[in-house]
């Protein structure tokens, strides 16, 4: 029987050596040092117990039983440390707390360091015990000490009950390892103090029981272990459906969203174990990670898209062992993206009638509304343009001004309708012949500009002049009958020096005379220095000058 409780006691103190190592180790847990702590205090107690089992006079017996008493209540206090800490990780044990806790475990060492004089813990060691071992029994003030650790143990234990209760489902598990932790203790002392025969403390046996508890509940406390408890409840609350698949593609677990989803796909059954082909909208070859999209129709016959994100699980050696598939139902951003899309392309459309609007106005703005030309802003603008282009590049630039003759008499016979199809009229000849890069504008009233990009003062001449002979020949249909028109024209090509306005000026006096001369003829303007003349003349103005001429002549252009 000695043997057989040397030996516990020696296990005992190794087990709870042990644990007090192994948890200084982790310092990592909040139960690190509390841990240690008691499993010191077991050790202590432990070795205390073999001691008493093996001592051999009184001496021995009373100093081993008076470091186990201590030692134990410095283990029950380590006891409320350790239910604090379980009940609220961020609890650490204050110097007050200290001071409180080691009013017990002191009074008890004072009591038993003084035993041999008054008896009050213990009774005299006799050899009562199975094979003479010394025992002794518990003295007068044993009890209230006990009274006090069996306080101190159910506050503990009340402390974890209350913390396990609040706790989430998923993180009650370090509770309830604390809870299980109490009982082996407790029914060592109990089962020691109820056996027929006498036997030392059996507690520290118990405790180291415990202290191989604590010491899971201290692993299950580790920061990887609340990672793992963390990783659990996000694929148990994560809104994407998740499933894990195996190697051969069978589903293994699927998440609360991922059965919820199926349920609407009109897939009720129990889904793990099955092949996931099986399953609606996932018959797609499982191959490296990616991506792609789904469309399945739910029990009400609408259709559901799908976005499934596929990543391989690997083993540590790299090998594919599975799958985890992410799906997420994206049906309301499709709608919306496509709400986007269309409002884009209304927006859009619109954009490009606000645009050709806009053109519109701008040519509009530049035109001339009875003839289609372009209007004397215009040919100004480009004026300036190509005047700085040609003195830049060295290139010629020829211009007319041409007015048509005896236009008053036309709007006197056929009226003002009938000098505008006569407008009309020539405006679309003298549009119809020139060149691309060449220009034709209203100049104003009966006027009209040839802007000639390219042209000397000869070329210029001579395209002007075979339009005034074609506009001659031609029978323009007035007043029920046709008519023909001339045109007097002044050509001036760019001089050295010369601006827009100079440019203009010279056409015009060559205009003039022409007109002097007899109108129907094209005349050339007389080379002249920068800047001479006086100033171009407004639109209709440049008749001026012929009019008497012109009146005298009368309505020449007879049918
Ligand atoms: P000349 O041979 O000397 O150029 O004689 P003309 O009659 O053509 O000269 P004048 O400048 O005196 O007459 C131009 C006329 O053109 C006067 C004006 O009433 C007319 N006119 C100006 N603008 C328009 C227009 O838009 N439509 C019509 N029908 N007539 C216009
Ligand atoms: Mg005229
Ligand atoms: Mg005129």
């Amino acid at each position: 029987m000695g043997v057989f409780l040397a030996v516990a006691f020696a296990v005992s103190a190794a087990v709870a050596g042990a644990v007090a190592v192994v948890s200084r180790l982790r310092r990592e847990s909040p139960l690190s040092g509390v841990n240690t702590f008691m499993g010191a205090g077991t050790a202590v107690m432990s070795v205390m117990g073999m001691v008493q089992v093996l001592a051999s006079g009184p001496t021995g017996a009373w100093l081993a039983a008076t470091a186990s008493t201590v030692a134990s209540a410095a283990v029950v206090a380590g006891v409320l440390c350790l239910s604090k800490i379980v009940a609220n990780r961020a609890w650490r044990v204050s110097r007050r707390a200290v001071l409180l806790l080691a009013a017990d475990p002191a009074a008890a060492a004072g009591l038993a360091l003084t035993n041999p004089w008054h008896h009050l813990l213990f009774a005299r060691a006799e050899p009562a015990g199975p094979e003479g071992m010394l025992v002794s029994a518990p003295g007068p003030l044993f009890w209230p000490h006990m009274a006090y650790v069996y306080v101190l143990l159910s506050v503990s234990l009340a402390l974890v009950v209350r913390a396990r209760r609040q706790a989430p489902p998923g993180r009650r598990q370090v509770h309830a390892w604390t809870i299980t932790a109490f009982t082996p203790p407790v029914a060592a002392n109990i089962a020691g103090m109820s056996l027929p025969v006498r036997l030392p403390d059996l507690t520290a046996i118990g405790l180291s029981v415990t202290m191989v508890i604590a010491y899971g509940a201290l692993v299950r406390s580790l920061p990887q272990r609340q990672i793992q408890v963390a990783h659990g409840q996000v694929f148990d609350t994560i809104s994407d459906a998740v499933g894990v698949i195996d190697r051969s593609g069978r589903v293994l677990n699927v998440n609360a969203s991922a059965r919820e989803l199926l349920r609407r796909a009109g897939f009720p059954d129990e889904v793990t174990g099955k092949s996931l082909h099986e399953i609606p909208g996932f018959g797609f070859a499982l191959s490296e990670d990616g991506s792609t999209d789904q469309t399945v129709t739910d029990v009400l016959g609408r259709g559901v898209d799908l976005h499934v994100r596929t990543s391989v699980v690997r083993d540590r050696r790299g090998q594919c062992v599975g799958w985890v598939l992410v799906t997420r139902d994206v049906t309301e951003l499709n709608r919306r993206r496509h709400e986007a899309e269309k409002a884009n392309v209304r927006l859009r459309e619109q954009l490009e009638t606000i645009e050709a609007l806009r053109a519109d106005l701008a040519e509009q703005a530049v035109r001339d509304p009875l003839t289609g030309l372009h209007n004397r802003r215009h040919l100004l603008e480009a004026l300036t343009r190509e005047v700085a282009r040609a003195a830049e590049e060295g290139t010629p630039l020829g211009l007319a001004l041409v007015d048509v003759d005896h236009f008053k008499g036309i709007n006197d016979a056929y009226g003002h309708g009938g000098g505008d199809v006569v407008l009309v009229h020539i405006a679309r000849l003298l549009a119809g012949e020139v060149r691309h890069d060449d220009v034709v504008a209203r100049y104003g009233g009966e006027e009209f500009v040839l802007m000639l990009p390219g042209a000397t003062a000869e070329s210029a001449w001579e395209r002007v002049d075979e339009l005034r002979r074609r506009v001659g020949r031609a029978a323009i249909g007035v007043g029920g009958g046709p008519l023909s028109v001339t045109f007097s024209g002044g050509v001036a090509a760019l001089l050295p020096g010369q601006s827009p306005s100079d440019l203009l000026r010279a056409a015009d006096e060559a205009l003039y005379e022409a007109k002097r001369l007899g109108r129907d003829r094209v005349e050339r303007a007389a080379p002249r220095s920068p800047g001479a003349g006086a100033a171009p003349r407004s639109p209709g103005a440049g008749a001026a000058p012929c009019s008497p001429g012109a009146a005298d002549t009368g309505a020449g252009a007879a049918a």
